[in-house]
């Protein structure tokens, strides 16, 4: 049968030892926990070259917002295990990072194709502190509806524990190319409300694993849907003009979602469930949301959402600092959490 690796059943333990011979690595720095941001995409390029640059656009807007809240970064493109390719790819990849970096307390998970569009807003962490799984979703639709799109595996948090091994663990069985893949995926189509038919996939596979043993994992994952860890782009992206014009960045909910995401859009890949152009665009749309608020700080802006050239919003000053006072969001970010 498949496996991730070597069964590891004492992680809490070994982890907690070498933290202590360790202190030059301690996994909460200033009272807050070490994240690692995860993403990544295929190893080779994209069937169209727009697609890569939409992948270098997307990783430039998690740099930045890693790096103006202090988290960690990391990019991979490598295949850790064949029989997990595509979006499987992120299972074994977690696993091998939470062994791999046991300084590290959560790791996010985050796709490619999403794109954070409120840089102010911070995970409220400690409401975390008895949690070991952060995910976007409703309990409604995942346990009384069933649904396929109950939850989001396109941005989620781990704590680095046993629990978290041993999850992955049960998570992965449906996870390996070919027979195995395609047989589980009919299995997901018949339990999983508005699932169409194909091979199983990563989300479907954690609903299920959810519906099926709800005692053993739920009290350990926090479902939110207070703000958007995940936010759906088909009703965001045209509301930008209206959230800039009504509310401000640090809301993270409706009013300025926290993260966009490109769910069936493939610029990548040669076909998606929505028109290639509808899908550049509104990305366009999404990065440039984004990225006006990084070039705040500079005193820029882009000319529109569509558009890559920038204007000056600032005249030069003989006074720069009293602009890093006000619109460095780190400053900002400080006084709120
Ligand atoms: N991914 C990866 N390596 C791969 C294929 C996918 O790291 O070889 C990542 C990538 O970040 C992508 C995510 O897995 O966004 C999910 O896969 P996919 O894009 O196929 O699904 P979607 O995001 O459309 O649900
Ligand atoms: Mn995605």
């Amino acid at each position: 049968t498949f496996s991730l690796g070597p069964r590891i059943s004492n992680w809490d333990e070994d982890r907690k030892v070498w933290l202590e011979k360790n202190p030059q690595f301690p996994n909460f720095v200033k009272g807050k926990p070490r994240i690692l941001l995860v993403t990544g995409s295929q190893p080779a390029p994209c069937d169209n070259a727009i697609g890569d640059h939409y992948l270098l656009k997307a990783l430039k807007n998690k740099i930045d917002y890693c790096r103006i809240h202090g988290i960690e970064i990391l990019y991979n493109m490598a295949h850790l295990d064949k029989e997990m390719a595509g979006y499987w790819a992120k299972l074994p990849l977690l696993r091998r990072l939470m062994l791999s970096h046991p300084e590290v307390e959560w790791i996010w998970w985050m796709d490619s194709d999403a794109l954070f569009t409120d840089m102010v807003f911070e995970i409220p962490v400690s409401k975390y502190k008895d949690y070991n799984m952060v995910i976007h979703g409703y309990p409604d639709l995942l346990f009384e509806q069933k649904s396929w799109i109950a939850l989001n595996t396109g941005s989620f948090l781990f704590r680095n524990c046993q629990w978290s091994l041993d999850l992955l663990d049960a998570w992965a069985p449906m996870g390996p190319k070919g027979p195995l893949r395609e047989e589980a995926g009919k299995i997901l189509t018949t339990s999983l409300k508005g699932r169409p038919a194909f091979e199983a996939d990563d989300q479907s596979a954690l609903i299920y694993l959810f519906l099926s043993q709800k005692e053993q994992w739920m009290n350990k994952v926090y479902v939110e849907n207070s703000f958007y860890l995940h936010g759906f782009w088909e009703g965001l992206v045209d509301q930008y003009e209206e959230m800039i014009e009504k509310y401000h960045p640090g809301l993270g909910d409706a009013r300025w979602p926290f993260v966009t995401h490109f769910v069936g859009c493939k610029p990548c890949g040669s076909y998606g469930d929505y028109p290639v152009e509808r899908c550049l665009k509104s990305m366009e749309r999404a990065f440039n949301f984004a990225d006006n608020q990084v070039l705040n700080l500079y005193g820029f802006r882009h000319r529109g959402l569509v558009s890559p050239n920038i204007k000056r919003i600032r005249n030069e000053t003989v006074a720069p600092l009293v602009n890093v006072d006000q619109f460095d969001i780190r400053h900002a970010a400080r006084h709120t959490t």
